[in-house]
């Protein structure tokens, strides 16, 4: 989608630190990360938010929910982490294009809100 920062990141228009790809979903590090390990899981597909998820487009989520544990482990995150998505304006979403952040390599704040 044209002006989505995260689709130009997929086609290689932005340049990312990758930690996983496939050919459906991309996973890289986020440019402000909150947490020792804060990484951007992503549907290759526009997606703009949860609120959009539904039968036509779920499988890729259930695939980024496989790949999480895997890329977790490979990261050194055995003792937890955190997966958070922020859906549309008022929950803080920035970024227009669905994608789960992966938090995790020190003791997070359990506020919810
Ligand atoms: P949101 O606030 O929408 O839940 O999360 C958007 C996230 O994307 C933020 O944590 C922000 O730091 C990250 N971000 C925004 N632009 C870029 C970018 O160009 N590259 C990377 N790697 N992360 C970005
Ligand atoms: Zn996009």
């Amino acid at each position: 989608m044209d002006n989505c920062i995260f689709c130009k990141i997929v086609n290689g228009e932005i340049p990312s630190s990758k930690v996983y790809e496939d050919d459906k979903i991309l996973a890289f590090k986020d440019l402000n990360p909150m947490a020792p390990v804060h990484i951007l899981f992503i549907p290759k597909e526009h997606i703009c938010c949860a609120d959009k998820i539904d039968e036509t487009n779920s499988s890729v989520v259930a695939h980024i929910f496989e790949v999480i544990p895997k890329v977790a482990k490979e990261l050194g995150l055995e003792d937890g982490y955190r997966v958070v998505t922020n859906c549309k304006e008022q929950a803080g979403q920035t970024v227009f294009h669905l994608h789960f952040h992966l938090l995790g390599g020190a003791v997070l704040n359990t506020t919810l809100a």
